[in-house]
């Protein structure tokens, strides 16, 4: 097997970010911030500082939004549908070939094991982009007869929403950030694209690689920058038609908040706290892995993850000691290392609150069956957390109701067989992410699956995105869904055209 990277391509890239700092990219050109200043980006594998990045604010915010209301109101409107695909997949093609860059600065900059920035984050990016630009010459009206006297043409135009601010979280940073821009350039629309303060890297690159595509200047602005100041500028400016967010919910709801002067369009996709139900006939073989991997996976820094088990009685022991032993075995370390299955925390912030959480499920009487604790010592020297299983865990404790964020995993035993007595359990949450069911029964999994508030619903199988499946939350996990056709019509608005004949 090739080896993950080279080093003589993390060399570079090392030096060439301790040059200079990371800059803004509005209306095709990479300026600094307009106050000058920049901000601090830290390797979570150690700790250390490693790049800078133009801390943008409500100036830049404002001079990205009116470059992307011109490129709308100009050459990006006037784009015909197939050109706009055409430079879609010439971007994706762009990505590829920029892979290993890519990958190598998304791991250092989030900590996440180079194959899982290879193939989830990287190839995942020009994946949403070849679907989506399938789209872009998909997107119709439909014809409508209406009821009124005489006679009528009628039918409904799609048009673009208009100019969409995109703010994205650190945990899938380019993934996401590509997931965002895809089907708003699809439907037409212009875009101010801000990553996580903790992960601007790879949004950067993302500029370079929009130019040597080809977009019209100021189609996509990219600008680096706080929540509170860059990400709140978005969210206030009376020039963003819409705003699509991915991130937690408190702040979810601070823009939902924010969003009411100008009614921009809102879709967030937020928090979770998802099932996973494991019935005693379900391949053990099959759950248990998927189990651990889809609360460790990542470092549990996913919104989906299944973080609260649900174990049938009869097999709870089985499970729990396999998920375990899974724990044991898992090769934790930086994302460069060779080997690493699991990743630091992305920040002293994110471990803080993790170690808190774990510490508050012990007050509230959960046993810490495995994991627990920071790692500390050689190799060692960021954010590391131990994937971490708890037992004695019920409804009520904070480790259950809430989302932690990390590779923590609540652990919930289930006697009765009645579906509705499951589905009450699984849906005792504030949020509806998603959930998974495992059991040889189909009938019952889909009796199950339809009781089940959440977005997405997998059965026998782990996580994973695909741009084709739509994606998003019930309840507090959510406004509206991304991907799928769902995921570009919501980058358009409707409008009626009648004709009397
Ligand atoms: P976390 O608290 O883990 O950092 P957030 O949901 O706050 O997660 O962050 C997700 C994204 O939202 C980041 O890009 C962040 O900068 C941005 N953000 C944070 N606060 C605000 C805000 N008040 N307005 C707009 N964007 C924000
Ligand atoms: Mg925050």
């Amino acid at each position: 097997m090739n080896a993950p990277f080279s080093p003589s391509t993390l060399d570079k890239i090392r030096a060439d970010l301790a040059a200079a700092p990371r800059q803004l990219f509005i209306d095709g050109k990479f300026v600094p911030a307009a106050s000058g200043e920049t901000f601090d980006v830290i390797d979570p594998a150690t700790g250390q500082v490693f790049a800078s990045a133009a801390s943008g604010d409500r100036q830049d915010i404002d001079l990205a939004v009116k470059a992307a209301r011109r490129a709308l109101d100009g050459a990006w409107g006037k784009t015909i549908p197939s050109q706009r695909a055409r430079l879609m997949l010439k971007l994706a093609e762009l990505i590829e070939a920029n892979g290993e860059e890519l990958a190598l600065l998304e791991s250092l900059d989030n900590g996440m094991p180079i194959m899982m920035a290879k193939f989830a984050a990287v190839m995942g990016a020009a994946e949403q982009l070849r679907y989506n630009a399938g789209w872009a010459t998909k997107i119709t009206g439909e014809t409508i007869d209406p009821s009124w006297p005489g006679e009528w043409h009628s039918f409904t135009l799609r048009e673009p929403v208009g100019v969409v601010g995109s703010i994205v979280p650190w945990n899938f940073p380019f993934v996401m950030a590509v997931a965002k821009i895809a089907p708003a350039l699809a439907a037409g629309c212009t875009i101010v694209l801000k990553p996580a303060e903790q992960t601007p890297l790879t949004a950067v690159k993302l500029g370079q690689l929009i130019a040597e595509a080809g977009f019209p200047d100021g189609c996509v602005n990219i600008v680096t920058g706080f929540g509170e100041k860059a990400g709140a500028a978005i969210v206030d400016h009376p020039g963003v038609d819409k705003v699509s967010f991915t991130g937690s919910t408190s702040t979810g709801r601070a823009i939902l908040h924010a969003a009411a002067g100008n009614f921009k369009r809102v879709t967030l996709e937020l928090g979770g706290k998802s099932p996973v139900v494991i019935f005693p006939d379900a391949d053990l073989e099959k759950a248990i892995p998927a189990a651990a991997m889809g609360i460790f996976g990542n470092a549990g820094q996913v919104c989906a993850a299944g973080s609260r088990l649900f174990v049938h009685e009869s097999i709870f022991d089985q499970v729990v000691e396999g998920v375990t032993r899974r724990a044991s075995t898992l090769k934790v370390g930086g994302g460069l290392t060779p080997g690493t299955e699991m990743g630091p925390l992305v920040s002293q912030e994110q471990l803080d609150r993790v170690l808190g959480y774990i510490a508050s499920g012990a007050e509230e009487g959960a046993t810490v069956g495995i994991g627990g604790a920071r790692l500390e010592g050689e190799g060692y020297g960021g954010y590391f957390v131990q994937p971490t299983v708890l037992t004695g865990t019920t409804a009520g404790m904070k480790v259950v109701d809430e989302e932690i964020f990390g590779p923590v995993l609540s652990t919930m035993r289930f006697g009765d067989d009645d579906i509705d007595t499951i589905a009450k359990a699984a849906n005792a949450s504030e949020y509806g992410l998603a959930a998974s069911i495992w059991t040889r029964d189909m009938s019952s999994g889909l009796k199950l699956a339809k009781r089940i508030k959440a977005g997405t619903v997998r059965i026998n199988g782990g996580g994973g995105v695909d741009p084709a499946m739509p994606l998003g939350g019930f309840k507090q996990s959510g406004w509206g869904r991304e991907n799928g056709r769902a995921g570009v019509e919501a980058y358009t608005e409707i409008k009626a055209v009648s004709v009397a004949l």
